[in-house]
């Protein structure tokens, strides 16, 4: 995710019920080490610590939920797919790096994707788990994406949810004590409410990737676009786009994504790695 900010008042309650519904779970918290990917061209192989709280079934469907209501406030708010030709755009990028997937995730291509631009100024885009794919209008009008750049765009986000890592930071959040009221409920204990979709928005929207789970999605991101058919190299260009942050109050992402400068080495470097599997598809 590029920003952080929540887009709009529906979002800004979920946020505000999440909060009042944190709660303690002890003794609860096996994690599962587990593989959620095949390690791809780019050689992703580490394992990622799941809780069994926090099933992939549970979040999959708290996204949907989710994702439906987020369509539902950009509609009422004429700023669901306004621009015709922009989210025909967008689906045709997004329908070529889908089948790419399947390197990945053989489940992948079979998932219940759908994509959708909200208009917005903000300069994001994010992949629910499960498939669930919103591009903000700002990022491609302000920084007038190529379509490979867009490719760039989509495939990060895609990759955190191939590697489920919104899931894996709620798991990390019950392994440090803190558990969401939704977990008294899956687990039985008491009756908090079952707010899976709270969750979900939680998890895409609000909850920082760490580091370590940016650089998986950016590495994963270019191969995609590249096994898609478009230049790699175009997420450096598209970070370079970004600019330098701006003066002031460093933005929130700034505290959790790969400095800049590492991050355009990264890239580069994994770009020239993957470009026979780009040329292989021209
Ligand atoms: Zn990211």
């Amino acid at each position: 995710m590029w920003t952080k900010k929540l887009p709009g008042e529906a979002v800004l309650a979920w946020r505000r019920r999440f909060v009042a519904s944190l709660a303690v779970v002890f003794g609860l918290n096996a994690c599962a080490m587990v593989e959620t990917t095949e390690s791809g061209a780019v050689g992703i192989d580490r394992r990622q610590s799941m809780s069994p709280l926090v099933s992939e079934e549970q979040i999959n469907r708290g996204a949907d939920e989710a994702y439906v209501q987020v369509l539902a406030e950009a509609k009422a708010k004429n700023a669901l797919n306004r621009d015709a030709a922009q989210t025909a755009r967008v689906r045709t990028v997004a329908q070529r790096l889908i089948p790419q997937t399947a390197t990945f995730r053989a489940d992948a291509p079979r998932w219940e994707w759908e994509v959708n631009v909200l208009t917005t100024p903000e300069l994001n885009a994010w992949c629910m788990p499960g498939g669930k794919i919103a591009v903000y209008s700002g990022l491609l009008e302000r920084l007038q994406l190529t379509d490979a750049e867009l490719a760039a765009v989509m495939g990060h986000e895609i990759a955190h949810a191939l590697r489920e890592h919104g899931r894996e930071r709620a798991s990390r959040a019950v392994g440090q004590g803190v558990a969401l009221g939704v977990f008294g409920a899956i687990t039985g204990i008491g009756d908090a409410g079952l707010d899976l979709a709270q969750l979900a928005l939680e998890m895409t929207l609000a909850l920082p990737n760490s580091r370590t789970q940016e650089v998986e999605a950016d590495r994963i991101g270019v191969e995609l676009a590249a096994r898609a058919g478009y230049d790699p190299h175009a997420a450096v260009t598209l970070w370079e786009k970004m600019g330098p942050p701006a003066q002031g109050t460093p933005p929130k992402w700034l505290s959790t994504h790969p400095p800049r400068e590492d991050r355009l080495r990264d890239l580069r470097e994994y770009a020239d790695k993957m470009m026979p599997l780009y040329q292989a598809r021209r």
